[in-house]
């Protein structure tokens, strides 16, 4: 691990090898939440598709209303009626008024619509009580979308608004990128399941639901999780496995101890190592490689370091696989106080973000150590303070990664 490379090297040659974005497929709209879009959505249709009313009245002609009062209503005859999904059957002529509902396709003969409120009726009389002027209270066809209209660029994240709008358009099957594949592996002989009873020297295993969660969130399918002794030929067979996903995951095992065999374990599954070692506080041994298509990410097993170089370098790719951009989920945000920097190391800084006029503020959440799991609760972001002498101003910006945005959801 002679050289350490800057975060942002590091990143840049994870992504150097997502050189495709996986093929698209048609998925249900009831599935497609947080998937990215393939193509652009172009709509077929206008929305609305017809002129229709904005309000539950009656349809009339402009010219009829003039003048009219609560004193001095206008007086037309109801002659039809036009509901939300059944138009009127006939024009409307001079003197007439028909009823019509919100939504409902205001009738040819009509150019504009009084409230209810404005009316009253007996028999088949209605009264107008008050003066409209053409086209009130008419929405106009295609006045939200016209057919031909790009509604959403390829390689958006669909979410609810999206869902929405490609149902308008009568899109029940978007072509979206394909999930990438991932499989997780913990290494480490002291690990346990929350279910097992403590013994001597055990640790939880939190790095099994932190990572296959944030792997979902970012829009991958999950296709295994499995827990790997510190021995090497268990993790040659696990890195065997987890190489035929497209990301395959460890954590753990990969720094410079006598009980450390993800590296090795990976060599002999075929994949070539692009990188060992990042100038980053925490997550100094990650690891990354690749193999044909596939991509393998070795990540420190400390909890905090784990999840930070996952949310660093593994959730871009992931993006990038689907073809959404990489930097999705990062933003500029500004320090509230000063923090001091390292010499030779980028910093991850556990932030909360507050909306200011001015941006987000990131405020630092406590003690940062790679083992303070809780240091993630309350954690809006991470924000990533550069190597350097001098410490990084108050009011200085910086990049951070969003921690909290729900985009990738199955
Ligand atoms: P390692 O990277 O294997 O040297 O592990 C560094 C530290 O992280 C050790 O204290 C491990 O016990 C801990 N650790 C490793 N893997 C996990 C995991 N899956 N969940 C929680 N802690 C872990
Ligand atoms: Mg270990």
């Amino acid at each position: 691990m002679a050289d350490l490379l800057p975060v942002s090297d590091a990143r840049a040659a994870v992504l150097a090898e997502v050189v495709a974005p996986l093929p698209a497929e048609p998925v249900p709209l009831d599935h497609a939440l947080g998937r990215v879009l393939a193509g652009d959505a172009v709509s077929a249709e206008d929305v609305p598709g017809w002129d229709n009313s904005a309000m539950d009245g009656f349809a009339v002609r402009a010219a009829d209303t003039a003048g009219a009062t609560a004193q001095a209503p206008a007086v037309l005859r109801l002659a039809s009626e036009s509901r939300a999904g059944s138009p009127a059957p006939v024009s409307l002529g001079a003197g007439e008024a028909f009823g019509i509902s919100t939504g409902a396709v205001v009738p040819a003969g009509a150019d504009a619509v009084v409230r209810v409120e404005d009316t009253s009726s007996e028999g088949d009389l209605v009264r107008i009580a008050a003066e409209v002027e053409a086209g009130r209270d008419i929405r106009r066809a295609g006045e939200d979308i016209r057919s031909g209209d790009t509604v959403i660029r390829a390689g958006s994240v669909l979410g609810s608004a999206e869902l929405g709008v490609l149902a308008s358009i009568g899109v029940a099957e978007p072509e979206c990128r394909r999930r990438p594949t991932v499989a997780i592996v913990s290494t480490g002989d002291e690990l346990l399941a929350p279910s097992e009873p403590m013994r001597d020297g055990g640790v939880r295993n939190s790095n099994a639901y932190t990572l296959p969660a944030l792997a979902r969130l970012a829009g991958a399918e999950v296709v295994s999780v499995e827990r790997c002794p510190d021995d090497p030929d268990a993790t040659r067979e696990a890195a065997a496995r987890a190489t035929r996903a497209d990301v395959a995951v460890f954590c753990g095992g990969v720094s410079v101890g006598e009980h450390d065999h993800v590296k090795e374990a990976f060599a002999t599954a075929g994949v070539d190592e692009r990188f060992w070692g990042v100038a980053l506080r925490p997550g100094k041994p990650t690891w990354f490689g690749t193999h044909g298509g596939g991509l393998a990410f070795g990540l420190p097993g400390n909890p905090v370091s784990a999840v930070v170089t996952f949310i660093l370098f593994v959730r871009p790719a992931m993006r990038a696989l689907q073809g959404a951009p990489a930097d999705l989920d990062t933003v500029d945000v500004a320090l509230a106080s000063d923090v001091p920097r390292m010499e030779r190391r980028d910093q991850a800084v556990r932030c909360g973000l507050t909306a200011t006029a001015q941006g987000w503020v990131a405020t630092a959440t406590g003690p940062q150590g790679s083992h303070v799991l809780t240091s993630m609760l309350g954690a809006d972001a991470l924000a990533v303070i550069d190597a350097g002498v001098e410490p990084a101003a108050a009011g200085s910006k910086v990049r951070a990664e969003l921690l909290r945005v729900p985009s990738g959801i199955e």
